[in-house]
């Protein structure tokens, strides 16, 4: 059969959101192209406008910032784009691939160093450990959401 679970942590999965901000910069296209382009698998995407209690749940974690009201006003303001990528350490690669939360800190080539500014605007939310993936995509994606599927080039993309 297809599956490769004898490769460790190919079926990795983790939670990626274009922000408000970028759906409006249309930087959709550019994002999903960079994680397409290195080799990871889509397996979930939908846009929505994130409600009050999603987004509470969402940075349930970073309630007692100072910052946490005006984050979830800016992540309530317009639409987002959810997706969910797999592959072999995706969390690990997408937060790399994403750069530091703040983006003068961010290094050309990653998506904030070269879309965004100012740690208010980052335009990309990614999770931070596998753990929390889980739980981000549990709470963003019903199971029916997210798709099983092989990619034809798998062969090439990883050791067989
Ligand atoms: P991330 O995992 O890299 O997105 O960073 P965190 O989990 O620490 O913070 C979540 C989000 O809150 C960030 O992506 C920013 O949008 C926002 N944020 C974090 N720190 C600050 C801050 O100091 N000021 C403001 N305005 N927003 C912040
Ligand atoms: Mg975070």
């Amino acid at each position: 059969v297809f599956c490769r679970a004898y490769i460790p942590g190919v079926r990795e999965r983790t939670l990626v959101a274009v922000k408000p901000d970028g759906v409006q910069r249309r930087l959709v296209g550019q994002i999903i192209q960079r994680f397409e382009t290195r080799g990871f698998k889509l397996v979930g995407l939908k846009m929505l406008q994130a409600s009050e209690d999603l987004l509470a749940q969402h940075y349930a974690s970073l309630n007692r910032k100072p910052f946490y009201p005006s984050l979830l006003r800016y992540m309530n303001s317009g639409p987002v784009v959810a997706m969910v990528w797999e592959g072999h350490n995706v969390v690990k690669s997408t937060r790399m691939l994403v750069g530091d939360t703040n983006p003068a800190e961010a290094k050309p080539g990653t998506i904030r160093g070269d879309f965004s500014i100012h740690i208010s605007r980052n335009i990309i939310h990614a999770s931070d450990s596998v753990e929390v993936a889980q739980a981000e995509i549990a709470l963003w994606f019903r199971r029916s959401e997210l798709m099983e599927w092989e990619c034809c080039d798998h062969g090439s993309v990883y050791q067989l």
